[in-house]
């Protein structure tokens, strides 16, 4: 591990204080309400136009933090001196720190390692790319899109030996940018995606972007890239024949091929709705053709599919394993998302950029959407794209004109003032976002498909929540900045050392599990649980490399185990046994023994430690075991404290004759959530959260401290008039009432996983900040509750079942059941949007 005193030599810093104890460098921070374990941690003090992170040192230093990267002395209030314990290193400039720290990390690093830079498709390249080879591989990859300055240093420090590929993406919009990303990132392998004009004014001409892009792959073994790119084809040649590296090319063009300018010929044979067939010929390492058949239709989706092909065929993958990983290829929704919106519109929403080619791809997009109504667009300035305002507002309505747009809300004062350019359409105009939101009315629009799109300067997402206010529909929203708070709640709790599990079963307890394995592969977990092998697998084909424990393992899963690095929880004698016939056909992943220490569940019970003491040392050479685990039956309740206290003993009784027999030493792990909080001195060395991190403190004692994670919320359909002596609902179980009563019907019920024992009053959901008790049954789709004392309340209003004000413990103490159960009850239909502050 790095130490902080190495730090002056790589950065060409001077260490003003030095730390008052060693320190190893975890983590780097960059912000201070990222923070998680204090010790280990580096603050780079990183300064913005309208940032300046030297503002929190104290805090920082308050809360734990011992190590600092600054770039101005005077910054640090009252001296050093007023922070005795800390070491403090002083550099011209931070984010060239943390570039040198990530670049040196890097370089401990022997493995090969994909670059991706491009003008578009760089983040779904790379999704995919991790998503195709996640069999093969376990690989270290940019978490989103983060291929910043910024962004770059932080996805390569994740690197960490367990990996065999790295797969980062590069984005700039300046010259000189790209040499910087290149020595962070090293790529041993290049994927040039293709060339927009975005961000072109950054830039002196299209060649220019090209060439300082092409800096990325200065010292890469092969560059993939499609030679119909004529420029990007033209500078590969230039700027890297003469240099070792090999371009492996793909073209549509058959003259190109024929020339042997290009390796691999590709030709659309057939396209659906759908998908799309296409035949492959490739001169290299020897004559070839096959066919495939991609999941997509739209030439984006197709361009970027094959570029990932052609890796997979360079590779060497058999065709008819890369047709079955390409079928099982998954969408990436990042920018283009369809949302349901008031007045049954669809918004199309495209809230990231705005440049020209980026416009053309959403048009398509729109276009190639199911016609429902008419097609709207919103559309801020068109920025970046070095054409004369005139000129550039005459393409724009000439392209909306050919995609069959019929009305365009232009907002901006540069479209504004070229209102003129959009004749044939309805138009309406508006200096900026926050006109258009103060004139804006919902009745204006109605059955139309809506394309917002804008640069991310004008906040079109206010937009498209104004469009989504008043839908109907049942959301679980899960609010990922709650999570990570959460888990740096209980990271705070571990001494140094201690590894953390994170238990993702049961789709991560409602909340979604592949989005939530992914947020903890960023924040650097240690390890992730599931119930079973598929879980993982799923895991696994979204491109989580981080160790993964499967609980329990079917013996017939055991392939899948050995394919995708799952490691099984081994139980009993026959499960073990069944696991070493496995391994004698070839190595097996390491295996987490469970000792039943009084839960009474499952594992080896004390009597059977002797017995299996003899397996494990007769199996040795064929068998790892990384860890020993029990469970606590009563973790969360003071009053079984003894018994805790029993079943902890006999854990420490019996893990020293497993590691004897093994001979090596192994992780041990016994705690849950409410275990970490009520047994600090039993960490050992590794914890297993679950509920916890999802918001719920299960001993009770410090709920406040955590974040509610998730918020069911539905819309009210309808209100009624209920007058005196009338009963709701089915069975008519709603008591008939003596005075008339308001009665509001919400779209959620039992199908949704709306517990049946909230009717009849047992339940109460929040309209409006205020509590509306259940009236009847809870029914298959839809209940009802009672806002008579809601005199406000009218349909299309928000109805929250659970989230901030209804907590997730109280509703389950109403129903005699436990926070578990509501949150995995929430069925797979409710949709999970997940939010980040
Ligand atoms: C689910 C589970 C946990 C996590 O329990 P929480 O109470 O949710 O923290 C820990 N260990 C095992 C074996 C589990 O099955």
């Amino acid at each position: 591990m790095l130490q902080f005193e190495t730090l002056p030599a790589l950065t060409g810093g001077t260490l003003l204080q030095a730390p008052a104890q060693a320190a190893a460098v975890h983590q780097l921070l960059l912000d201070s309400r990222r923070l998680g374990q204090p010790v280990g941690a580096v603050f780079f003090a990183l300064q913005g136009p309208r940032h300046d992170g030297h503002r929190y040192l104290s805090e920082l230093y308050s809360r734990g933090v011992r190590l600092f990267v600054v770039a101005e002395e005077a910054a640090i209030s009252g001296g050093c001196a007023a922070f005795p314990e800390a070491g403090f290193l002083l550099v011209d400039d931070t984010l060239a720190a943390l570039q040198a720290l990530a670049a040196h990390h890097r370089q401990q690093f022997r493995l090969p390692v994909i670059g991706i830079t491009g003008s578009n498709g760089k983040t779904i390249v790379k999704e995919w790319l991790a998503q195709l080879l996640s069999a093969d591989e376990l690989i270290c990859k940019s978490p989103l899109s983060f291929n910043s300055q910024v962004g770059v240093p932080l996805s390569v420090w994740e690197l960490n030996s367990t990996h065999t590929l790295g797969i980062f993406e590069a984005g700039i919009s300046e010259p000189t940018e790209m040499a910087r990303l290149a020595r962070i990132i090293q790529p041993t392998l290049g994927v040039f995606t293709n060339l927009g004009t975005a961000h072109d004014a950054g830039f002196s001409s299209p060649r220019q972007k090209v060439e300082e892009k092409m800096h990325l792959f200065q010292d890469v073994d092969t560059l993939f890239y499609c030679a119909d790119h004529s420029l990007v084809h033209e500078v590969a040649r230039q700027q890297l024949s003469t240099r070792r590296t090999v371009l492996y090319a793909w073209t549509r063009q058959r003259f190109l091929f024929d020339a042997q300018q290009a390796d691999v010929l590709i030709s659309i044979h057939d396209a659906s709705a759908d998908r799309t067939v296409v035949h492959v010929e490739r001169a290299r390492p020897r004559p070839q053709e096959h066919t495939f058949t991609l999941p997509f239709a739209d030439d984006p989706s197709v361009e970027n599919a094959l570029h990932c092909l052609v890796v997979l065929l360079w590779r060497q993958v058999a065709p008819a394993e890369i047709q079955r990983r390409l079928d099982r290829l998954q969408p990436v929704a990042m920018r283009l998302e369809m949302k349901q919106a008031l007045n049954d519109c669809y918004v199309l929403d495209d809230t990231y950029n705005n440049d020209l080619a980026g416009l053309t791809l959403a048009l398509d997009a729109l276009a190639r959407q199911p016609r429902r109504g008419r097609r709207a667009l919103i559309l801020s300035d068109v920025l970046e794209s070095g054409l004369p305002a005139a000129e550039l507002y005459a393409r724009v309505a000439a392209q909306l004109t050919a995609r069959g747009v019929e009305r365009l809300v232009g907002i901006g004062p540069e479209i504004s003032q070229n209102a003129a350019a959009f004749t044939g359409l309805e138009g309406a105009f508006f200096p900026h976002t926050e006109a258009f939101l103060a004139a804006f009315q919902p009745d204006n629009y109605h059955h139309e498909t809506i394309l917002v799109k804008g640069a991310r300067r004008y906040g079109f997402e206010r937009i498209v929540t104004a469009f989504q206010e008043k839908i109907h529909g049942t959301v679980l929203e899960v609010n990922l900045d709650a999570l990570v708070h959460n888990l740096n709640f209980y990271r705070r709790r571990l001494q140094p050392g201690v590894k953390l599990m994170v238990m993702v079963k049961a789709f991560a307890y409602g909340s979604g599990s592949y989005e939530v394995a992914n947020l903890l592969q960023f924040h650097r977990v240690d390890y992730l649980a599931v119930a079973y092998a598929d879980e993982g697998v799923d895991l696994r084909q979204h491109g989580i490399s981080l160790p993964l424990m499967v609980m329990n393992p079917a013996p017939d899963a055991f392939q899948k185990l050995r394919q995708y690095h799952l490691e099984p929880e081994i139980y009993s004698f026959e499960l073990l046994k069944a696991y070493l016939r496995a391994a004698e056909e070839g190595p097996m992943p390491a295996i987490h023994l469970k000792l039943d220490t009084g839960m009474r569940r499952l594992g080896f019970g004390e009597e059977d430690i002797p017995e299996l003491c003899r397996y494990l040392s007769e199996n040795a050479f064929r068998l790892r075991v990384a860890s020993a685990l029990t469970h606590l039956a009563g973790a969360d309740e003071e009053q079984h404290n003894d018994f805790s206290r029993q079943q902890l003993a006999a854990f420490h009784r019996m893990t020293p004759q497993v590691e004897e027999a093994l001979g090596y030493p192994i992780i041990k792990h016994a705690l849950n959530s409410a275990g970490i909080v009520r047994f600090p001195d039993e960490h050992i060395d590794m914890v297993r959260l679950g509920i916890g991190l999802y918001g719920v403190e299960a001993t009770g004692q410090q709920q406040d401290a955590l974040r509610p994670v998730s918020a069911l919320r539905t819309t009210i359909s309808q209100i009624k008039r209920l007058p005196a002596g009338q009963t709701v609902g089915y069975s008519r179980r709603g008591q008939a009432v003596d005075f008339e009563r308001r009665i509001a019907t919400i779209a959620i019920g039992y199908a949704d996983g709306y517990d049946r024992r909230f009717g009849n009053g047992a339940g109460e959901v929040l309209v409006r900040g205020q509590r509306a008790p259940l009236v009847g049954n809870v029914c298959m789709d839809m209940c009802m509750v009672d806002v008579t004392n809601i005199p406000e309340a009218q349909a299309g209003d928000a109805a929250t079942i659970f989230g901030a004000g209804l907590s997730l413990s109280e509703l389950a103490g109403r129903i005699g059941t436990i926070p578990y159960e509501l949150l995995t009850n929430v069925s797979e239909r409710v949709k999970r949007v997940f939010v980040a502050e």
